[in-house]
């Protein structure tokens, strides 16, 4: 597989943010949303073996590991042994994709973290419908937000396709430094949605630029 980093650090997104987290950034990406943090995920990377992947991942000792990209579906050739082999040995392991390919042929304990692109994204349109179909409770759908459009459309995404009754949590994060969390937060207030309001918590601790954490 093409792999940009594999690093240790503190999970920053989803409901399991906050806790040490082995990360495998694998390379190359097939969207292009406008405010894409992990550009530089999109080229180059080095080709390693699942077993050399798996010996990182040892050497890191974090309990609990994340495929992110770029895309790690478009490697899920690759990506589904690995992530049995990590499950075999006690590991628990998300996902995070774009929602853009089907999550449905990786092993069902893999927490899926599926993203719905919305328009301010430029890749609104992207999800993959089926992957409605193949959620489970434990999975989140995320929604990132520029502004009140994509609120909006996030919205009505959630009541159109009921994810409330599909998976535990549903996420809504805004793009960091272009919309604050305190718009974002009211907003969800004042139509009383049952998400979970989230925030790039590795950009707090680091600097929002930092590769590697
Ligand atoms: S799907 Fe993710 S990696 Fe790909 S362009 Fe969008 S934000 Fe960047």
């Amino acid at each position: 597989m093409t792999v940009t980093e594999i690093f240790k650090s503190i999970q920053g997104e989803s409901t399991y943010a906050g806790l040490p987290c082995a990360f495998i950034r694998l390379t190359g990406c097939n969207l292009r949303c406008h405010w894409c943090d992990t550009a530089y995920a999109f080229y180059g990377g080095r080709k390693m073996t699942g077993e050399e992947v798996f010996q990182r991942v040892e050497q890191l000792g974090a309990k609990l590991v994340e495929f992110t990209g770029g895309e790690p579906l478009l490697q899920e050739r690759e990506v589904v042994p690995l992530s049995e082999r990590l499950l075999e040995a006690g590991y628990r392991v998300l996902i995070e994709t774009s929602g853009e390919r089907f999550i449905g042929r990786l092993p069902r304990p893999v927490v899926k973290v599926v993203d719905v692109k919305c328009p301010g994204s430029g890749e609104s349109g992207s999800f993959c419908v089926d992957n409605l179909a193949a959620l489970e409770r434990k999975d989140q759908v995320k929604f990132v937000i520029l502004d009140e459009a994509d609120y909006r459309f996030a919205r009505e995404f959630l009541a159109e396709h009921r994810l409330g009754d599909r998976v535990d949590e549903v996420v809504f994060s805004p793009v960091f430094g272009r919309l604050g969390a305190r718009p974002l937060a009211e907003w969800i207030l004042r139509d009383g949605l049952g998400v979970r309001l989230g925030l790039q918590l590795h950009k707090f601790i680091w600097d929002p630029a930092a590769r590697g954490v």
